[in-house]
C-alpha cells in the first residue's frame, strides 16, 4: 500500500518490505532476464513507486472466464481424461456460467472422481452433469443466477450499454456481459480516451447517465428495482459530489473551495474529514448533488422509454450470447 500512511510510519514492517521489494526491483540490469509477477486484490491502494515502468508496470486484469473461454479451459483440464464420445464441451461451458477456472478444474475432477466410483472406463456427459449440480450447491448462494433474475441484469447491463450509445460523449463501448465478475452480476465496459485528461461537466453528465442506465432500465422493463443498482448510485453520486465540491461544476457553488482533501489509501478511498465549510453550504451541496442525478435520471428514463425496441434487442442477444462485443452490439442497432 501507499507508504507513509499506517501506524509506526517509516519504522512499520510493511514500508520497509516495500522499500525493499522497491530497491531490488531497481537491482537487475538490462540484458537479466528476470521476470517478476504479482498478484493483488488491491490494485487501488498500491504504491505508485511500484507501478512505475521498469516495475511492475503491466497489469493483467483476471476476470471470471466467458463461455468461449470456459470451454478452453475444460479442453485443457480434461486432456488427461478419458471422455466418453457423448461428452459435449461446448455444452458444458454454456451451463457452467459463473464458474471460475479453479470451478472448471474441480469440475473435471469432479466428473472424473463420479465416473470412477461407478467403475467405468470412460467419463460420460452424465457424470459432468452431476458434477455441475455438486459444484453449484457448493457455492455460494450469489453465485447461483436464476432465469429470472438473469432477465433482470441482462436489461440491467442494456440500459447501460444503450445509454453509452445514445449519449453524445460516451466512451466507445468495449463489452457488455452478464457473466458474474468479482461482486458485480454483470459488465458494462467502455474504453476511456486516454488523450481525455481534461474532463469536461457535459462528459461527466453523460457519464452520471450511463451509471444511472442499468436502474432506468429495471424501472421500465420490471417497475422495480433491485439492490444490483446500488453500487451505480453510489458512484453516480459520488461523481456528482466531486463535480459540485472539486471542480466548481454547479453554478450555485462555483468555486472548488471545499476539496476534501486527498483520499485515505490505508482506510478506504472515502474518509471522514472535519467539514471546513458550514451547514448552509453542507445543504446546498446536498441539494446540488440531488438536483444533478435527478436531472439525468429524468433524461435517462425519457431516453431509454423512447429506444424501447433497441433496449429489447439488447437484452435479448445478452440473455443468449453473455457477452457481446462493441462489433456485435454495432450490428444490433443497425437494424
Ligand atoms: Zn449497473
Amino acid at each position: 500500500r501507499v507508504r507513509g500512511t499506517g501506524v509506526g510510519g517509516g519504522h512499520d514492517e510493511r514500508e520497509q518490505t516495500l522499500n525493499q521489494i522497491l530497491s531490488e526491483m531497481d537491482g537487475f540490469s538490462p540484458q537479466e532476464s528476470v521476470i517478476i509477477l504479482a498478484a493483488t486484490n488491491r490494485p487501488d491502494v498500491l504504491d505508485p513507486a511500484l507501478i512505475r515502468p521498469g516495475r511492475f508496470d503491466r497489469r493483467i486484469i483476471l476476470e471470471q472466464p466467458h463461455k468461449k473461454a470456459r470451454k478452453q479451459i475444460l479442453v485443457i483440464h480434461s486432456k488427461e481424461v478419458p471422455l466418453s464420445e457423448d461428452v459435449d464441451l461446448d455444452a458444458l461451458a454454456g451451463m457452467s456460467v459463473g464458474f471460475s477456472g479453479a470451478d472448471l478444474e474441480n469440475l473435471v475432477n469432479e466428473a472424473a472422481l463420479i465416473a470412477g466410483r461407478e467403475n467405468k472406463d470412460q467419463v460420460e456427459m452424465a457424470d459432468f452433469f452431476e458434477g455441475i449440480d455438486k459444484i453449484r450447491m457448493g457455492l455460494e448462494r450469489e453465485d447461483f443466477i436464476s432465469d429470472e433474475e438473469k432477465r433482470m441484469i441482462a436489461y440491467h447491463e442494456a440500459g447501460h450499454a444503450l445509454m453509452a450509445k445514445l449519449v453524445p460523449t460516451a466512451d466507445p463501448l468495449q463489452k457488455v456481459t452478464i457473466v458474474p465478475h468479482g461482486r458485480a452480476l454483470g459488465l458494462t465496459e467502455q474504453i476511456p480516451d486516454e488523450d481525455r485528461h481534461n474532463l469536461k461537466k457535459k462528459y461527466l453528465l453523460d457519464r452520471i447517465a450511463i451509471m444511472l442506465g442499468g436502474r432506468g432500465s429495471e424501472k421500465i422493463v420490471f417497475d422495480d428495482v433491485s439492490t444490483g443498482a446500488g453500487n451505480d448510485l453510489k458512484q453516480a453520486t459520488q461523481m456528482a459530489r466531486r463535480m459540485v465540491c472539486n471542480w466548481g461544476m454547479s453554478e450555485k457553488l462555483p468555486f472548488p473551495l471545499l476539496d476534501r482533501g486527498e483520499p485515505h489509501p490505508f482506510l478506504g478511498k472515502e474518509m471522514t474529514e472535519p467539514k471546513n465549510f458550514s451547514e448552509d453550504t453542507a445543504r446546498m451541496i446536498d441539494e446540488e448533488i440531488r438536483r444533478i442525478i435527478n436531472e439525468q435520471d429524468t433524461r435517462t428514463e425519457d431516453l431509454l422509454t423512447s429506444n424501447r425496441d433497441k433496449l429489447d434487442l439488447l437484452a435479448e442477444a445478452l440473455l443468449e450470447h453473455e457477452v457481446l462485443d462493441a462489433e456485435e452490439i454495432e450490428k444490433l442497432l443497425e437494424n
